[in-house]
């Protein structure tokens, strides 16, 4: 994989969460808009449950003038719709992230060009790749849970070669303990 390459699946800031983004940060660079991931990164997958947690942050973020859309690869617009109704805030649904067209709907919802948003999600080869792709800054979340179908799991895979922060996963914690354990013998 040349240099290129692995630039674009570098996000620009790490996060736990949704809760974890410091409205400062935002604003600090420049940040008026958000193309947000739904699937693990809003509410867990295709789940149209919301935490209180979630819905406040993006109270939060209202307040401070971060305007917000859903771009998702989901493809049933009823429950995407759902959640866009709950959070107040417009969105894209199969969305075909990486391509292009997707985010570019999103940017025209929020009426923002690329240097103003940056893309929020749970995947470096749909969320992150994509949003680089467009010249936007890229926030990279852990999932929400593991609750996944084949696809995602095989994408997770890749993502942990392309150097993902691997320590937020508890899975990787759990092995690399096993792995002190046998070093400390
Ligand atoms: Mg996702």
């Amino acid at each position: 994989m040349d240099k290129n390459t692995i630039r674009l699946l570098r996000p620009d800031f790490q996060y736990e969460s949704l809760k974890n983004i410091p409205v400062e940060d935002l604003i600090n660079n420049g940040i008026k808009g958000l193309l947000l991931d739904l699937d693990n990164t809003i509410s867990p997958w295709n789940d149209r449950t919301l935490s209180s947690e979630v819905v406040s942050w993006f109270h939060k973020i209202k307040a401070q003038g971060i305007k917000a859309c859903i771009v998702s690869n989901n493809r049933q617009p009823d429950r995407v719709a759902a959640v866009a109704d709950i959070l107040g805030i417009q969105y894209v649904c199969q969305a075909a992230k990486p391509g292009k067209k997707g985010f570019g709907k999103g940017l025209k919802h929020l009426g923002l060009g690329v240097k103003q948003v940056a893309v929020v999600g749970d995947q470096l080869l749909t969320d992150v790749l994509g949003g680089k792709r467009m010249g936007m800054k890229t926030i990279l979340l852990m999932p929400i849970d593991e609750q996944e179908f084949g696809g995602t799991k095989v994408l997770r895979f890749l993502e942990r070669l392309f150097g993902r922060k691997t320590y937020y996963t508890r899975k990787f914690a759990r092995q690399d303990m096993a792995a002190r354990r046998y070093h400390d013998k």
